[in-house]
C-alpha cells in the first residue's frame, strides 16, 4: 500500500429527518412518511420523505397538497430538529471511536479520515460495513459511505454511486476516477449549480469528461479561484484535509423565515429583519466570530410568479453586532425590494473570522458592543430565548414568540 494515499470516508445519512421520525416510532415503519411544517403557517412544504414516499413522486420542497395528490398514503410528521441534532452528535460518537479525524459537513454527512486506522478495523470496505452496522443498530438509521483518497473522490463516490447502489458502499480512487465520472452530466460534479452549469454549456461542456479536457489555464482566466477549483474537481483531485474542528470550517450563518401571511409594509418586514439579525448574530457570536458581508433574500408571495431578489453588501468592519447587522438589511431592503408582498426573508452573515482581533474603531467602541450581545446571549441560554427582546418584537409582525420554541424554523 502507498504510503502517501490516504483513506477518506464521507458518510452520509439516507433520507435523514425522515428516518430519524420513522427510528422514534414504530407506527411508521413500512409506510411513506413526509417530514413537513405546519400548513396553517405557510410552513407547509415537503422537508424530507423517505424512499417509500419518493418511489410515489414526492419530492423535497414539495407542497402539501401537491403530496397528498400525488402520495395520498403519506404519513405526515411534524419536523424535531432538536432530535435530529441528537442523533446527528450521536453519529458524530460512533465515527470517533474510527478516528479521531471527523469533520461534520453538514447534518447527515460527515468525512472521516481513516487512513490510519485500518490496522485497528481492517480495510475501508470492511470498516465501512461496520460503520453501517453500528449507525442502524444504534441510531435506526440507514448510512451510505463513499470512500476515495480524498474529500471530492469520498464526496463523488457517496452522492453518485453509494446512494443509487444496494450495500450503499462505493469507492473512487485515482485510478478509476475519470473512467467512473466522464461521462456524468458536468453539474453531477459536486460544486457545479444551476448557474456555473449554464456557463459551462454555453462553452461546450456538458460532461464532466469534457471539463477536465479542457486546460487548467482556460478555466482560471474565466473563473478564477473557482475554476481552478472546478478544474481540479473534474480530475478527482483535492488536498484538503478533515478538520476536525467543525466551526473552522463554518463560512457564514443564516436564518430564513416563511412568513405567516404576505408582508407588504416596510415597517412590518423592519420588524423580522431584526428579529432575524438578533438570531443571527447570536449565533455567530456563539462562534466567536465576526463577518463583514450581510446578504438578503426575499421570495415573493405568488411561486408561480417568482419574485424577490438576493442581494448582499459588504462593509468595512466585521461584526457580531445586532444592530450593525439590521442597519446593512435595511439598506439592501431600500435598494432592492420591488414593494411586492414578501412571504419568505433570508438574512445571512458570511466571510466570518475570528472576534479575538477587534479592530480598533474609536467611534463605536466594537469590545463594548460585543460584551453587551454576549451577556444577552447568557441571559437567553438560561432562562429561555424570550427572558429578553428588543420591544418591538411585541408588535403584530414579530415571530419571536413564536418561534422561541424552534431550531431554525422548525420546531426543536
Ligand atoms: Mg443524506
Amino acid at each position: 500500500m502507498d504510503k502517501k494515499k490516504r483513506v477518506i470516508f464521507l458518510v452520509d445519512m439516507e433520507s435523514f429527518y425522515a428516518s430519524v421520525e420513522i427510528a422514534s416510532n414504530p407506527e411508521l415503519v413500512g409506510k411513506p412518511v413526509v417530514v413537513c411544517g405546519d400548513p396553517e403557517k405557510r410552513h407547509g412544504i415537503t422537508l424530507a420523505a423517505n424512499p417509500l414516499a419518493k418511489k410515489a413522486g414526492v419530492k423535497t420542497a414539495m407542497p402539501l397538497w401537491e403530496v397528498k395528490s400525488v402520495c395520498p398514503q403519506a404519513q405526515f410528521v411534524r419536523p424535531h430538529m432538536g432530535k435530529y441534532i441528537e442523533a446527528s452528535l450521536q453519529i458524530t460518537e460512533i465515527l470517533y471511536e474510527f478516528t479521531d479525524q471527523v469533520e461534520p459537513f453538514s447534518i447527515d454527512e460527515q468525512f472521516m479520515d481513516v487512513t490510519a486506522s485500518q490496522s485497528l478495523f481492517g480495510s475501508p470496505q470492511h470498516m465501512a460495513k461496520m460503520i453501517q452496522k453500528r449507525i442502524w443498530d444504534e441510531v435506526g438509521v440507514r448510512a451510505r459511505v463513499g470512500i476515495g483518497e480524498n474529500k471530492i473522490q469520498a464526496k463523488m463516490a457517496c452522492d453518485r454511486f453509494a446512494k443509487k447502489n444496494l450495500e450503499g458502499i462505493f469507492e473512487l480512487n485515482s485510478t478509476n476516477y475519470m473512467k467512473k465520472t466522464a461521462s456524468l452530466a458536468v453539474d453531477e460534479l459536486f460544486g457545479v449549480g444551476s448557474r456555473m452549469k449554464r456557463n459551462l454549456y454555453k462553452i461546450g461542456i456538458y460532461t464532466i469528461g469534457d471539463l477536465a479536457k479542457r486546460p487548467l489555464e482556460e478555466m482560471k482566466k474565466r473563473w478564477g479561484v473557482n475554476g481552478h477549483i472546478l478544474w481540479l474537481s473534474a480530475h478527482g483531485i483535492d488536498y484538503s484535509p478533515v478538520k476536525n474542528d467543525s466551526t473552522e470550517l463554518q463560512k457564514g450563518v443564516g436564518n430564513s423565515i416563511t412568513l405567516p401571511r404576505d408582508y407588504i409594509y416596510k415597517e412590518d418586514i423592519q420588524v423580522v429583519l431584526l428579529e432575524l439579525a438578533d438570531e443571527v448574530c447570536r449565533r455567530v457570536r456563539a462562534l466567536h466570530k465576526r463577518g463583514r458581508t450581510i446578504s438578503l433574500s426575499f421570495r415573493g408571495a405568488d411561486f408561480n410568479h417568482p419574485t424577490g431578489f438576493h442581494r448582499q453588501t459588504t462593509i468595512p468592519f466585521a461584526t457580531s453586532d445586532t444592530i450593525e447587522v439590521y442597519q446593512a438589511s435595511l439598506q439592501l431592503l431600500e435598494h432592492f425590494w420591488d414593494r411586492q408582498p414578501v412571504r419568505s426573508i433570508g438574512l445571512s452573515l458570511d466571510q466570518l473570522e475570528d472576534d479575538r482581533e477587534i479592530q480598533l474603531d474609536l467611534f463605536s467602541h466594537p469590545i463594548k458592543k460585543l460584551q453587551l450581545g454576549k451577556t444577552m446571549d447568557e441571559i437567553r441560554e438560561r432562562y429561555g430565548k424570550t427572558a429578553i427582546f428588543r420591544a418591538s418584537s411585541l408588535l403584530s409582525s414579530g415571530l419571536l414568540f413564536d418561534r422561541a420554541t424552534k431550531i431554525g424554523g422548525h420546531e426543536a
